[in-house]
């Protein structure tokens, strides 16, 4: 086939991919096209209980490691009915609805790197090729995944940006969900007998260290929401933020600080204070001479990244695993788009990775 129809098929995968609905829970749709696509291929996929799809791939060379093959199958809000528009090397949304190139343009990189080696003949070792169900929503999908049917020596999760760029380390990520409780009173009758609630949260964000704390640490207070009317002293807020770290203590100081702040100001102003600190997932940091560098195909550039994937969780259950791209940007946002260039070099990229695996490691 020539270079420009194999483009041309990649990019017609790409835009029927994204047109199938598939916010994190409501997959469904999108996981049974994909399920015909790898029956056409050959392959017997598997599924566990919360949906995440698995295919093994059984390898010629004996001594060959296994390889996982990463990507996930929802998207974030909003992504229904997305209508994509082709401008050049990109592909954008109408600007009503994200693109879904996160994480579709690995997901169709992964399938046409499997047709390929298939086409071509091309020997390969053990393949474990997972897809996973809501990333999105706190890594709910490889969290609760059926570790059975997990097994592999190295990792490669397609949810990056630029192919040329690895992800060998990302933070960990804990929650935090405050209540605060003051006390309502008649806003122009009694206000001194009212206890105002949203002041008491006001006060204590004000005092808390927010946005890039250092170069591997960042917070953020992302929801407020409190209050009935503006005659009643609001009895009650609720507030939600987030912390994340490449290091472990600096993450729990985060944390500590902003409860600190919290109680602090809830005692000076006796309201009353109840939260919660959710563990959202670990961090992991593969050093730059681990063996799994030697099977990416050069030249790439190592950099941390600022968020989860499934390749936390991949690398706490000892799978060790990097994060690669396949042409995705400006992730999470009506602006996302995808370069085409990338998308054709990450598919590349992924049949050399194979390739360079049917070696004995
Ligand atoms: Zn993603």
């Amino acid at each position: 086939m020539t270079n420009k129809s194999s483009n041309q098929k990649l990019i017609k995968r790409f835009i029927e991919y994204i047109e199938i609905d598939s916010e994190s829970g409501e997959e469904e749709q999108f996981a049974k096209r994909l399920i015909a696509d790898l029956k056409k291929l050959g392959l017997t996929p598997t599924r566990d209980k919360i949906g995440n799809i698995f295919v093994n791939i059984k390898g010629e060379a004996a001594n060959a490691p296994t390889i996982l093959l990463n990507a996930h199958i929802d998207t974030v809000t909003p992504g229904k009915n997305i209508k994509p528009i082709i401008k050049g090397d990109k592909v954008q949304s109408d600007g009503t609805t994200i693109l879904g190139a996160d994480n579709k343009a690995g997901v169709v990189a992964i399938i046409e790197a499997l047709e390929i080696i298939k086409e071509e003949k091309i020997p390969h070792g053990n393949l474990l090729v997972v897809f996973t169900v809501q990333e999105e929503t706190g890594l709910y999908g490889s969290k609760h995944i059926d570790r059975k049917k997990l097994k592999a020596d190295f990792g490669f999760v397609f949810d990056g940006g630029g192919p040329e760029t690895i992800h060998n380390a990302a933070p960990a990520q804990k929650n935090i969900e405050v209540w605060i409780k003051g006390k309502a009173a008649h806003a122009g009758v009694h206000p001194e007998q009212g206890i105002n609630a949203i002041k008491v949260a006001s006060e204590a964000i004000a005092k808390m260290k927010q946005g890039r704390i250092d170069f591997e640490t960042t917070a953020n207070i992302g929801i407020i929401s409190g209050g009935k009317a503006t005659n009643i002293i609001p009895e009650e807020v609720y507030v939600k933020g987030e912390a994340r770290s490449h290091n472990p203590q600096k993450l729990k100081k985060q944390l500590d600080h902003m409860v600190g702040c919290f109680k602090n100001v809830c005692q000076k102003h006796r309201a009353k204070l109840k939260y919660k600190i959710i563990d959202m997932y670990p961090s992991f940091k593969i050093p730059a001479k681990h063996k799994i560098f030697s099977l990416a195909s050069k030249p790439y550039t190592l950099k941390p990244s600022g968020g989860g994937s499934d390749a936390n969780m991949f690398n706490k259950y000892g799978i060790p695993s990097i994060i690669l791209g396949a042409g995705a940007h400006d992730l999470h946002g009506v602006k996302e788009r995808l370069s085409i260039k990338e998308l054709v070099f990450g598919t590349k990229m992924i049949v050399g990775l194979i390739r360079q695996c049917s070696k004995k490691q």
